[in-house]
This record gives C-alpha cells, structure tokens and sequence, in this order.
C-alpha cells in the first residue's frame, strides 16, 4: 500500500497545473518561488469565524494556540503578503487585532488576538470554479465546541448505490435475471440493516427503477455527506463457469488488471450510451478528483473498506479475487468520499443467477457488506461521529459476556456492539472494546 501511495504521488506530481507539493509529505518539493496571499476574507458563522486566504499556489502552513493572552499564529512558508493588508480585516468580539510579519527572511507570520479562547482549524481548497487555491481558518469558540461535544453525535453516512437502472438493465443472466433487479433488492436489504445499527445512516441513489447518470449517483453520495459509497453490481462472463464476488476500488494509474480494466469500461458504458456527459473522460473533473483525493488518502480508505467487505463475503459466497481490485470506474470518482463497487456475483453463472434472486443468499450477502462497513467504521469512523466517540474503553476479563459489560458500564447491548462491531458473541480475555456515549 505504501508503493502504492508513492507511486500515486509521483504520478500525481506529474499532473499538468497541480504542484508536488500539494502532496502530504511532498511539501515544498521543487519549488523555490513564494507563494503570494491575493485577498483575506472573514466570515462569521453560529459557532466560529472564518477567514479564507485566497492564495496563487500551494503553500505549507501550520497553526499553534498562544495563552495569556489569548492568540492564534499562522505561519505560511514561503509566502509574501502586501503590505497592510491586514488592515482590511475589521475587529470584532473574537478578533481584536491582526498582526503580520516576516519570519526566516521567507516566511510569513500572521497573529490574530484575541478575546477569548478557541480551537483553530486549517486545510486547503484546491481551485475550483472561479476561486483559486485556498487556505482556510475557522476559529471555533471553545465553549461551543465543548457543549457541541456532549450533546451532537452524528450518523456516518453510508451511500448504497444500486448499479444500472430503468432503460440501462445492465447484465442479463441465462434465466433472464437483470442486474438493474438485483441490486436494487440487495441495496434495500442493506439498506434496512444499515439502519437497525446504531450511529450508521443508509441514504439509497435510487430507490426504484430508474435510470440514473454516473455523475448523478456521485451528487446524491455528496448531497447527502456520505461517507462511503457502495455501488452495487453483478458481474458477466462469456464463460459461465466463471463465479465468485469481487470489490473494486478506483485507480487513478491504471488498472490492477486486464480483467479490471475491461470491467470498468463496461460499467462506465451505460453512460456513453445513454448519457450526454461522460465522466470518465471529463479532464478538468478528473484532475480536480484527484487533487482531493491525494490530499485526503480517500483510495487508501476505500482500500480499507473494501478488504473489510470482502472479508465477510468470504463466508456467504466464493471470492473470485482475494485482494481489493482497482480500476476506472467513473462512478467511484467522488470527491472526497471513499467508495468502492461490489461485483456480488456473476448473473451469467446460472447457479450465481439463482442465488442471486434468492432472498434468503440477498439476505446473506446484505448483511456481510453491513459487517464489513461496520468494522471498518468502529476503527476509522470520522471525528464528530458517535460510532468515534468513546467514553473509556474496557479490557475483556475472560468469562466477560456482552451483556455483563453493558450492564456493569450502564450502556445499551447493542450500543456496545455497534460501537465495537461486535456481530458474533465470543469475546477474547484482553480484547479492547470502547464505551459509546450514550
Ligand atoms: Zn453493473
């Protein structure tokens, strides 16, 4: 994985109008001119203030708390400010004054004082629309935080995307089964157990028959804040002894394999048949993906997510690959948002054909992609999230059970198996299990 990530950046580097050091890591790799701050502007919101640096190319930057009193310091390297602009920005009842000045000869120094105490946040937005590069500071009110802390856990948002739909069928199995059918059922199966766990949210792309645009499917997934996308298919092969579920994940250089490639271009077809925008082929789309996604590791997550999915398919169907697979698929190309596609069977494999339409196998296979979502969340989920909040943790005695530990911790049971994805009831002697808040 981290060859992988490597050779993604290299690559990334190589991209036309995006600097190497937008990288993670890569920071000021090759460049040697300054970095120019255009225009400051502030915001207020309910809970913090915002100002936004309209800058004219990527810098490194870092940001630090000061006490007594209370001050927030922005150091941007390499980067040049004209004078008194500063200036423009007006005080308020958070920001008293803003200095600025000049550090190692080619640094810049910005000091806000302030009235009271905050938690600063910083990242930067990659150009978008009539904006260029930003760097963004909220100054999040401490005593807001505080109270927002106890009191608002939110859901993690899984986005199920049922494959195909209305004049796209997708594959057609022997008996006549439609692809755009099956994923459909499996996607509202997993819908509904998605929604029995506490702090997960199911949002579905489609939920009838209907056919939808690759590039609407990835605005419903951001729309709705999703935090990992499931598109939902079944495979086809000339040769109908080919079985076996396998999950795919987005490359950016290249497919893991000639299989993968050939798969991808054939769930991106729907689009070039029907569609009038092709996203896989939209460059300027494409490279602003890609800027976000190195920034944020997104692939690496949906690398994550997908073996945690394929670890428990493993026990309801035969994997026809055992490792994560990676292609073009256009409709894994959500900003930000991991995501991978679930290939649960080949519909031209009669006997494949035939569990598929089962309820009983969709059943099965619902409830392993749910698992495997579940695990990788009550490890990874998103700061803010009740399935990351933790109220001490507890280390399993042997003889411990479940419900004894809930009790003992005043929780709910199936708080603590949510929290900890516990979906069997062994527990091991110095297992670690988190306490949810209530
Ligand atoms: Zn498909």
């Amino acid at each position: 994985m981290e060859n992988n990530r490597r050779k993604f950046l290299k690559n990334l580097a190589g991209l036309s109008g995006l600097a190497a050091s937008a990288a993670p890591g890569l920071a000021n790799a090759g460049s040697s001119s300054a970095t120019h701050v255009q225009d400051i502007r502030l915001s207020k919101n309910k809970d913090y203030v915002r100002l936004v640096f309209d800058l004219d190319g990527i810098a490194d930057h870092s940001i630090f708390t000061l006490h007594k009193p209370e001050r927030v310091v922005l150091d941007i390297k390499k980067s040049k400010m004209p004078h008194g602009m500063v200036d423009q920005i007006q005080a308020n009842s958070l920001i008293r004054s803003i200095r600025s000045g000049v550090r190692n000869d080619k640094d810049l120094r910005i000091v806000f004082d302030l009235s009271k105490a905050v938690t600063p946040r910083s990242f930067l937005l990659a150009p978008s629309g009539k904006s260029g590069h930003r760097l963004v500071i909220d100054l999040h009110d401490n005593k807001t935080l505080t109270r927002a802390k106890r009191t608002h856990k939110r859901d993690v948002i899984i986005a199920i995307d049922a494959g195909h739909g209305g004049k796209d069928p997708g594959a057609t199995g022997r008996s006549g089964t439609r692809e755009k059918n099956i994923t459909l059922q499996i996607a509202k199966r997993l819908e509904k157990y998605i929604n029995q766990q506490r702090g997960m949210k199911a949002v579905l792309t489609r939920k009838n028959d209907r056919f939808m645009r690759l590039r609407d499917r990835i605005h419903k997934a951001r729309d709705s804040h999703a935090d990992l996308m499931i598109s939902l298919h079944a495979d086809s092969f000339p040769d109908p002894r080919a079985r076996g579920s396998s999950i795919y994940a987005l490359s950016v250089d290249g497919a893991s394999s000639e299989t993968a490639r050939m798969l991808a271009e054939k769930e991106n077809a729907a689009d070039l048949l029907f569609g009038d925008v092709n996203l896989a082929v939209d460059d300027q789309m494409v490279k602003e993906v890609l800027f976000d996604l190195s920034l944020t590791g997104t692939i690496e997550s949906s690398l994550d997510i997908g073996s945690e999915i394929l670890g428990q398919i493993k026990s309801v169907n035969r994997v026809h690959k055992k490792k994560v697979q990676q292609a073009g698929f256009a409709v894994l190309k959500a900003p930000n948002i991991p995501s991978v596609l679930l290939e649960t069977a080949f519909i031209s494999n009669p006997r494949e054909e035939k569990s598929l339409r089962s309820s009983s196998h969709q059943q099965k296979v619902a409830k392993a992609i749910m698992r495997g979502v579940g695990k990788y969340f009550a490890r990874k989920a998103p700061p803010g999230t009740w399935l990351a909040s933790s109220d001490g943790e507890y280390r399993v005695n042997r003889g411990d059970n479940i419900e004894a530990i809930a009790a003992k911790r005043k929780i709910s049971e199936k708080d603590l198996r949510a929290r900890n994805a516990l979906y069997a009831d062994n527990l091991m002697a110095g297992q670690v299990l988190k306490i949810p808040v209530s």
